[in-house]
């Protein structure tokens, strides 16, 4: 997904043209900013998706490659146009925001057999819903099969989440938001956070993380009956956007590299990484690197 955001004093009405003040190209999309932080950890990283064979999917190979994701399952279709979303914010931060999958929704069965060689040696496989939602479950029955461990970010949420997204999760990770659209009761507090990990893991995932912004995340693997609060430092934050896929593409690298963590000590880590995105301006240009990270965490 590309992000086209305007910045204007306040939202246009219907039929109406304004004047804005500022306007950038950003580079978004869940998948992709996951994977963006998942390879400046330093994770041997491959992206799988399908982007339009315009300027904009053209920009985004290139943006994989100058992080060094290997794109080699990327495709580039003359069918639709790159994803996109058409973002206009205000000045007290309000937004109004179109999006349009375009080539996403064409990532199909096609690609994922192209997809299964590198499947058989990968160590993680990180799905989320921003293309269609079958092309994801095939690709994490796939992952299954290959012994390969699972990561589903239900981004963005349905109410109606095939049954199967559960079981074929090794790690089940949303937000406060997620986690309300999929259960249809409040997220507010961390005791409720604890209260739809239990229910989330109840569904059939191996382990269950509910991140909660600034409170740091909730954890609860099958293993265990007891959600765990896991705090994260305080911070001076400056923009969270993408704070979640910051944090789920650390949780990917940690779980690659450094298996025998607990999901305690995993989601303590990425918590670690997704505050340092906070502190800066932007999705992945706030992205730390590797060598951005404390000692501790290396
Ligand atoms: P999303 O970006 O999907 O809405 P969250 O807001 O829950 O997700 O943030 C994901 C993670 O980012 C949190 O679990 C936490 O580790 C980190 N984070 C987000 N906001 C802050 C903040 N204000 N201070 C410190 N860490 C934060």
């Amino acid at each position: 997904m590309t992000d086209l955001v305007s910045q204007a004093p306040r939202l246009p009405r219907v039929g109406e043209t304004i004047h804005g003040h500022k306007f950038f190209i950003g580079f978004g999309g869940k998948g992709a900013n996951q994977c963006v932080q998942a390879a400046r950890m330093g994770a041997k990283t491959a992206m799988v998706c399908k982007v339009g064979k315009d300027v904009f999917g053209d920009n985004y190979i290139q943006n994989f490659k100058n992080n060094g994701i290997s794109t080699d399952y990327v495709e580039q279709t003359g069918d639709a146009a790159t994803g996109a979303a058409t973002i206009i914010v205000n000045d007290t931060g309000e937004n109004a925001i179109v999006i349009v999958a375009g080539a996403n929704m064409l990532l199909g069965d096609a690609e994922l057999l192209k997809m299964q060689g590198a499947l058989s040696h990968a160590k993680v496989l990180i799905c989320q819903l921003e293309i269609s939602p079958d092309t994801s479950l095939k690709a994490l029955r796939a992952a299954r099969e290959h012994h390969v461990k699972t990561i589903f970010n239900p981004a963005p949420a349905v109410p109606d989440l095939s049954p199967e997204f559960y079981k074929l999760s090794d790690i089940f990770c949303c937000n406060e938001s997620e986690a309300e659209i999929l259960l249809g009761e409040t997220v507010a507090t961390v005791e409720d956070a604890g209260k739809v990990s239990l229910k989330l893991l109840g569904r059939g995932c191996g382990s269950v993380i509910v991140t909660l912004g600034s409170q740091g995340c909730v954890v609860l693997s099958a293993q265990d009956s007891c959600p765990k609060h896991i705090p994260t430092t305080k911070v001076t934050s400056v923009d969270t956007t993408g704070a979640g896929d910051s944090f789920i593409g650390a949780l990917a690298f940690y779980l690659a590299y450094y298996p025998s963590l607990s999901l305690e000590e995993l989601a303590r880590r990425a918590n670690v990484v997704a505050g340092l995105s906070v502190q800066k301006e932007g999705t992945q240009t706030s992205y730390p690197y590797q060598r951005d990270l404390p000692e501790e965490l290396l």
